[in-house]
């Protein structure tokens, strides 16, 4: 699949690891209907556009597809860290993603200092691209690939 894509899926519990060990929290989509959609997709980093709920505001975002290599997780998810600070959690809530680029390919790391050294630099360039065009995937269905 060639980005820009669209994603929709909603915001499940994970392991909990993303704000509590890295600082960095990862809102998890509902893998068994994204299930489709995944197995077609190349694993790594992307990054793109978030909507919650019914909310038009749009926030950058860089999203990891696949296993986690440095957790050994046994599920390929979909996890994209919206850059923007929230006030507080929006589990259940539908997320809808725009997304635009593809960064890298998954790695693994030495250290968790690494790995969030990795993630930072992944946000820097999720924000610094150019990509707001593909705002519109937000609200319409311009890019049909979804799990609805
Ligand atoms: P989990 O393992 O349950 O996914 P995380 O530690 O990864 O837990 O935290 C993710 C949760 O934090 C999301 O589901 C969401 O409700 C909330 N959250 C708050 N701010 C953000 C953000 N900027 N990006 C993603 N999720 C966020
Ligand atoms: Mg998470």
């Amino acid at each position: 699949m060639h980005p820009p894509w669209r994603l929709v899926g909603t915001v499940v519990k994970g392991f909990g690891r993303g704000s509590k060990e890295l600082g960095i929290p990862t809102a998890n989509l509902d893998n068994s209907a994204l299930q489709a959609v995944l197995a077609e997709t190349v694993t790594g980093i992307y990054c793109g556009w978030a909507s919650i709920g019914s909310s038009s505001e749009t926030y950058k975002m860089v999203m990891s597809i696949g296993w986690n290599p440095f957790y050994k997780n046994t599920e390929k998810t979909a996890e994209p860290w919206l850059l923007h600070d929230f006030p507080e959690d929006f589990y259940g809530e539908q997320l809808r993603l725009a997304v635009c680029g593809y960064i890298r390919p998954e790695a693994n790391f030495t250290s968790l200092e690494a790995l969030i050294a990795r993630i930072h630099e992944d946000a820097r360039i999720s924000r610094n691209s150019n990509t707001r065009i593909a705002v519109d995937c937000l609200a319409t269905e311009c890019c049909t690939i979804s799990n609805q």
